[in-house]
């Protein structure tokens, strides 16, 4: 068994879309970054990462190389979850936490982990995607940005 963590945050800005585990979220802002900047799905990609023993998200998908740019963090999921599993790893479960003042993302929870579920071809049902706000504290409760933060388990064959 191998755990792996992972960790991200994103700016929120105007005239972005907000994309959260691979939903598109109706908001004010959305979060910047190279890719869609989903937050959660990056998070899950490190831990994945991490567990593997593989490295991080920047060293497979730089944030300045072309062919990620405005990329649906699905796929760089998708590609994640496959390095994991052809260096014989098999994923237990995720757990994930999403910081953000607003909005409200109970809605989207089950669309988002059905997302996640189906890229990394496991049952949503090993999938927890929690939230919390930071009740108005720091950089998240002034609503300058969103983390995520993930735990997932991984098996060796
Ligand atoms: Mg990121």
């Amino acid at each position: 068994m191998r755990v792996g963590i992972g960790y991200d945050v994103h700016r929120l800005v105007e005239g972005r879309r907000l994309v959260l585990g691979g939903e598109t979220i109706p908001f004010e802002k959305g979060l910047l970054g190279h890719s869609d900047a989903d937050v959660l799905v990056h998070a899950v990609c490190d831990a994945i990462l991490g567990a593997a023993g593989l490295g991080d998200i920047g060293l497979f998908f730089p944030d300045h190389d072309p062919q990620f740019k405005d990329i649906d963090s699905l796929v760089l999921l998708d590609r994640t979850m496959e390095m994991a599993r052809e260096r014989g790893f098999t994923l237990i479960n995720v757990d994930s936490t999403v910081l953000a003042q607003a909005p409200k993302l109970s809605p989207y929870r089950e669309a988002m982990r059905n997302n996640l579920g189906r890229t990394l071809h496991i049952d949503p049902k090993r999938i927890t995607i929690k939230a919390t706000t930071t009740e108005g504290l720091g950089m998240i409760g002034a609503g300058e940005g969103m983390a995520a933060m993930c735990v997932v388990l991984l098996e060796e064959r």
